[in-house]
């Protein structure tokens, strides 16, 4: 690299106009893949150039700007995104970082979910009613979307069971599951209305709609995985039991959650889903592990806008996919 500071600047600069097209405008210019490849590449530059780094670069920033259309929430606590790796290797690295840190020599027990490819949502549930949601906007404010989440219908308005916080924050996607995104498409193919490019599009297309009456109409669905701040603390010690509970309090959950022990198990787990990936009702674009243990991940902590006791492992994008059997059918 004869110039890795202009290739830096040039870099930010595109990422930062791609981060506008899919997170403010919900349209992408450029394939996931494509997007990536340049953050990867940000990424190596700006660790091999300490001297060049700038807070505002898109490698150090959550999402989008939120739109001034739809009223500020400012959130609890931060709403982040997840670190990736992309191979056996990385995930071997991000392992032995979490045993260095911990200072560990037992596998750790990680919560392996799929990477539903939607958008973020917080819900506010005070009493046991839902009385606030948002997106993950910038990280720190959101949009309020209150009205049109409730016309979700996985959404419980209410909780059911005994227990729940005076005030409980719970996390997850809103996504679009496949069926209903194909049978969106083609009414609005025959009708001469929007397409959208994919379920991810469509979801958060669908979600950032002034008018709550069109959200109705879009077939859009919810899973939680996580929680936000909670009056009184988590209701549990593990992240696996936490969304147990949410389940008992009527919150849907992906049925294809589980507890796996240490990298293998967590490998077994990305291997089986990725098999399956096809016959999912919804798009996913990977799997997420997360170290179990709330007092580990306490202790591990976060970087500028990832936890570190949690990874994204991507599966390879649909389109390179097709380029790589394609390549090994020419060889
Ligand atoms: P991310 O997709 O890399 O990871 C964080 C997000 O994953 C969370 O915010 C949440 O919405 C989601 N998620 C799904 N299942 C989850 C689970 N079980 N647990 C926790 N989180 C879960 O998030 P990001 O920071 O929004 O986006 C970065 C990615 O978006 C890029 O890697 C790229 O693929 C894509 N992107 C593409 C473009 C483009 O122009 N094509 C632009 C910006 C971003």
């Amino acid at each position: 690299m004869s110039n890795p500071q202009a290739r830096i600047l040039a870099l930010r600069e595109q990422l930062d106009s791609y981060n506008y097209q899919y997170y403010v405008a919900d349209a992408p210019t450029v394939p996931d893949a494509e997007y990536d490849r340049l953050m990867r590449e940000l990424l190596a530059l700006e660790q091999a150039h300490p001297e060049l780094m700038d807070p505002d670069s898109p490698t150090r920033k959550v999402g989008g700007t939120p739109v001034s259309a739809f009223p500020e929430v400012r959130h609890a606590l931060p709403m982040l995104s997840l670190d990736n790796v992309f191979s056996d290797d990385e995930l071997t690295a991000f392992e032995k970082r979490l045993m260095d840190r911990l200072g560990r020599t037992e596998p750790l027990d990680f919560c392996c979910e799929p990477k539903l490819d939607g958008l973020a949502v917080s819900l506010v549930y005070e009493q046991g009613r839902l009385v606030q949601a948002a997106t993950r906007g910038d990280g720190s404010t959101g949009e309020g979307i209150t009205e049109n989440v409730r016309t979700i219908k996985a959404v419980p308005l209410r909780l059911k069971g005994q227990g729940w916080p005076a005030r409980l924050e719970v996390r997850g996607e809103v996504y679009m599951p496949r069926a209903g995104f194909d049978e969106m498409n083609e009414r609005a193919r025959a009708e001469g209305g929007k397409i959208f490019a994919n379920p991810r599009n469509a979801a958060a297309g669908s979600l950032r709609q002034l008018d709550s009456r069109i959200t109705a109409r879009r077939p859009l669905a919810f899973y939680c995985y996580g929680v936000g701040l909670v009056e009184g603390g988590p209701p549990g010690d593990c992240h696996f039991d936490i969304l147990q509970q949410l389940k008992g309090w009527g919150l849907p959950v992906c049925p294809e959650i589980r507890r796996m022990q240490g990298r293998s198990g967590c490998q077994a787990y990305h291997d089986d889903i990725l098999a399956r990936r096809e016959q999912l009702p919804y798009e996913i674009d990977g799997v997420v592990y997360k170290v179990d243990e709330l007092a580990l991940q306490q202790q591990l902590g976060f970087v500028a806008r990832a936890p570190r006791w949690a990874t994204a492992h991507k599966f390879p994008a649909q389109e390179q996919l097709t380029r790589l059997l394609h390549v090994e059918f020419q060889v």
